[in-house]
């Protein structure tokens, strides 16, 4: 796996920055679903009608219930979708790792990494069909062009991780 830069990325227009993403990432290939998952985020954002992120969530009656610790020991993830239980659990300990990693990011994204983290699990409650192999990138490509972020919002997680990989070699 290549060294993560994601200081170096942000100089780059959205395509690339995600193209360098997924190579940072060691999932290069992913590219080849970039217009599909383009075409996805786009489909799921007029499928919101005009109601933002906080609007669609309650009309769902999807509630965002707060964790501490993580999903499992040591995961990056931030946030799982329960479509059964109607909620989103939002885990204390990757956010606040993420919150860290975001803090001594070069540039700002504009927005708290919680809308974003929300803003991401909001695709997959519209989009639950989504072949799996595309779901991830998409689900970025979604938060990205509804909160008009001015990054893609996959280098959160080459931030994140970035982030760790300093913490554990320091
Ligand atoms: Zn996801």
């Amino acid at each position: 796996m290549k060294k993560i830069d994601p200081a170096g990325l942000l100089a780059l227009p959205l395509v690339d920055q995600l193209s360098g993403c997924l190579e940072a990432l060691g999932k290069a290939g992913a590219m080849r679903h970039c217009a599909s998952c383009l075409e996805d985020a786009r489909r799921a954002i007029e499928a919101l009608g005009g109601r933002t992120m906080e609007e669609h969530l309650e009309a769902a009656g999807l509630s965002v219930v707060d964790a501490e610790g993580a999903a499992c020991p040591g995961s990056l993830l931030r946030a799982v979708l329960d479509l059964d239980g109607k909620r989103i659990t939002v885990y204390g300990e990757p956010m606040r790792e993420l919150e860290e990693a975001m803090e001594r990011f070069p540039l700002s994204f504009g927005e708290p990494p919680r809308r974003i983290v929300l803003a991401h699990e909001l695709f997959h409650l519209l989009a639950p069909g989504c072949p799996p192999e595309r779901a991830e990138m998409s689900a970025h490509l979604f938060a990205t062009l509804l909160l008009k972020l001015p990054h893609y919002a996959g280098l959160l997680d080459a931030a994140h991780l970035a982030h760790r990989r300093g913490r554990a070699e320091a």
